[in-house]
């Protein structure tokens, strides 16, 4: 039978703390919508201590989804979880995230506490995160990198106190897939409450290993996965959803867990994304790049033209990439324009439309063909810019939280 791997999405916090990735309040709103029509199970909204736009957000998201669980971040500290609890208020469904650093490092350099004071502060921020929710979550920040015992006895001290999801991060993305493996392994065969817990990963990808750490962790008995749509995230990003979802269905055979992720809506998560923070996607990455479905080599097209699976593990209509044979140019019409620019999540008035036309035509008069960037670039173009979101950001780096599990 297969198992059910729980999908936590750390796009709006973990992927937003990305330099360049800053949302405004409404843009995480959209986003969280496009979370849920994708099915996620938690919708990790933000960590409301930061900055009054994060609290805000966590609101607003917690007010806008129905069908998943929203969670918010907070260090172990008071203050932090009755925010937390505080924004979450308006959520159908809602969980506190709460994390401490376990390694000897982090205690001594960063937080300057001793090992038994970050037990305390854990199990107090648990319990008191219950007072708000039965859902809570605690997350062990640069767990791979903890001693063990130490780690184990935090871990067993948090279940009992009522964390139902213990998460331990590969903070730093140092860890090799047999390595992660063996960890987790190791920590639910020692910790002798382990069984009352959902036990959780959450990689980083600084060296290309987020997603092969988070299947080795799945493999070892982790049933959540903390991941972000493209894989932004803290410096090279985190696990990406996608590739994660997708290696579920294509692989069935050697992943024995699946999700509730309609994989149909993967590419319009990853282009609505792409058209709120300006960054685009690296051209060639798995699932969603704008070369991941692309065959130019003669051989492979030829044989791409006698049977699709010689060169095609996976249709791109399964990720929801569209069949498109239009070419935007001198020529085309209004509606060619509005198409595409739905499908790149790219919402526009008859009157925005009308003018981004206008530009179009013009444009094409000096190139060939239009590109997907040129559109969203021409759509940009004629609307204000914003620098909230800046601000925001480096107030956020300021205070001191540009870090996070
Ligand atoms: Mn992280």
């Amino acid at each position: 039978m297969t198992d059910r791997l729980i999908i936590f999405d750390t796009t709006l916090r973990d992927g937003e703390q990305a330099p360049g990735f800053s949302l405004r309040v409404d843009d995480k709103v959209r986003l969280a919508r496009q979370l849920e029509a994708l099915g996620v199970d938690i919708v990790e909204a933000g960590f409301p201590i930061a900055s009054e736009a994060d609290a805000e957000a966590v609101r607003r998201v917690a007010l806008t989804l129905k069908r998943p669980v929203v969670a918010a971040l907070a260090r172990c500290i008071p203050a932090d979880v009755d925010r937390a609890g505080q924004s979450l208020k308006p959520a159908r469904r809602s969980r506190i995230h709460t994390f401490i650093a376990t390694s000897d490092l982090h205690l001594a350099k960063k937080l300057r506490i001793s090992r038994a004071t970050c037990l305390d502060a854990a199990v107090a921020a648990v319990s008191r995160a219950r007072a708000y929710t039965d859902d809570v979550e605690f997350s062990a920040e640069d767990a791979t990198r903890s001693d063990r015992d130490f780690l184990c006895r935090v871990i067993e001290a948090v279940i009992d106190a009522g964390a139902g999801t213990v998460n331990l991060p590969d903070t730093v993305g140092y860890s090799t897939p047999d390595e992660i493996g063996g960890f987790f392994r190791d920590i639910l065969s020692r910790v002798p409450n382990a069984g009352h817990a959902i036990f959780s990963a959450h990689c980083h990808d600084d060296l290309g290993l987020a997603v092969a750490n988070s299947l080795a962790a799945v493999a070892a008995g982790v049933r959540q996965i903390e991941c972000t749509i493209n894989g932004i995230g803290e410096r090279a990003g985190n696990a990406s959803l996608e590739e994660i979802v997708m290696i579920t269905r294509v692989r069935s055979d050697r992943v024995l867990v699946g999700t509730d992720i309609d994989a149909r809506e993967l590419f319009a998560a990853s282009q609505l994304l792409t058209t709120l923070t300006g960054e685009p996607v690296q051209a060639n990455k798995a699932i969603v790049g704008r070369n991941a479905f692309a065959h130019e080599a003669g051989i492979h097209q030829d044989g791409m033209l006698k049977d699709r699976r010689t060169y095609e593990i996976m249709r791109p209509e399964d990720v929801g990439v569209p069949h498109t044979t239009l070419v935007l140019g001198r020529h085309s019409g209004r509606h060619a324009v509005q198409t595409r620019c739905e499908h790149l999540a790219l919402t526009i008035s008859r009157e925005e439309l009308d003018d981004v036309y206008r530009r179009l035509v013009a444009l094409a008069e000096t190139r060939k063909h239009i590109s997907d960037d040129d559109l969203r670039a021409l759509v940009a173009a004629g609307r204000p810019v914003s620098s909230s979101s800046q601000v925001q950001e480096l107030a956020l780096h300021e205070a001191g939280y540009g870090f996070g599990v």
